[in-house]
Formats: C-alpha cells, structure tokens, sequence
C-alpha cells in the first residue's frame, strides 16, 4: 500500500519548479525570532494560472531526536487570475511565497512543503543549528 508520504516529490529547486526554496539562518539563537521564508519558482517560474498553480506552501520543524514533527506555519494562494471575463483575465495573482516568524529550542530540520494543483506535492528540506 502507498503511503500519502511515498508521493511527496523532491528535486533541487536549481533545477526543478516546483521544488519550495527554504531561506533561513544556517544558525540561529535558542529562543530568538528569525525569519524563514519558502518560496516556489525562485530559479524556474512555475505557471501561475487559473489552470496550473502553486495552491499552498507549507512549514514544519522536525527537532533532532524526536519523534513527532510541528507545523510552523501554512499559506493558501487563492488568486491566479481568474475571472467572469475569463481564465487569465482576473485583476489578481497571489505569488507562491511564504515567510513565517519563528524561534526554535533546539536543532533540527525545516521542511517546505508546496502543493501544485496538476503535479501534487514537493518537498524541501534545510538544516538549522540553534546555539
Ligand atoms: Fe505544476
């Protein structure tokens, strides 16, 4: 039986559209707020279009040594240009980018993950050092 996890897709975002960026310190202080960011398209524009479209970015943190990962943060693109004229020609175009204010405990891994409503779901992952 395939699992939902089994059909999450990664690829170098260099070299693949659909692959989120992940911008963040490499380092940050424990309890300290800093920025991430995750972004689709940075490299490669992926189409923005009633059609074909990024639909949502994802961000969730997976502590070293733990079992269970957390949701950072979630954001849903809802305008790509649709309209009573006709696809393509709404007044409106959400970009698929996100950023998230955060602090963290302890070290771990940061996961983006990007959903295009045509090729499914992508993921990346940074590694991020507190202390
Ligand atoms: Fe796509």
């Amino acid at each position: 039986m395939k699992r939902l996890g089994d059909q999450v897709q990664a690829a170098d975002w260099k070299s693949e559209k659909h692959a989120p960026v992940i911008e963040c310190p490499d380092r940050v202080v424990g309890d300290a707020p800093f920025q991430i960011a995750a972004s689709v398209g940075k490299e490669i524009a992926h189409p923005n279009t009633a059609e074909h479209h990024i639909a949502w970015i994802q961000l969730y943190f997976q502590p070293d040594g733990e079992k269970f990962t957390q949701q950072l943060a979630s954001s849903e693109f809802v305008a790509h240009g649709a309209s009573a004229k006709g696809a393509g020609e709404g007044p409106a175009l959400t970009q698929p980018a996100i950023t998230a204010t955060v602090s963290l405990k302890r070290s771990g891994t940061i996961h983006a993950l990007s959903y295009c409503n045509i090729h499914g779901l992508w993921e990346s992952v940074k590694e991020i050092t507190v202390g």
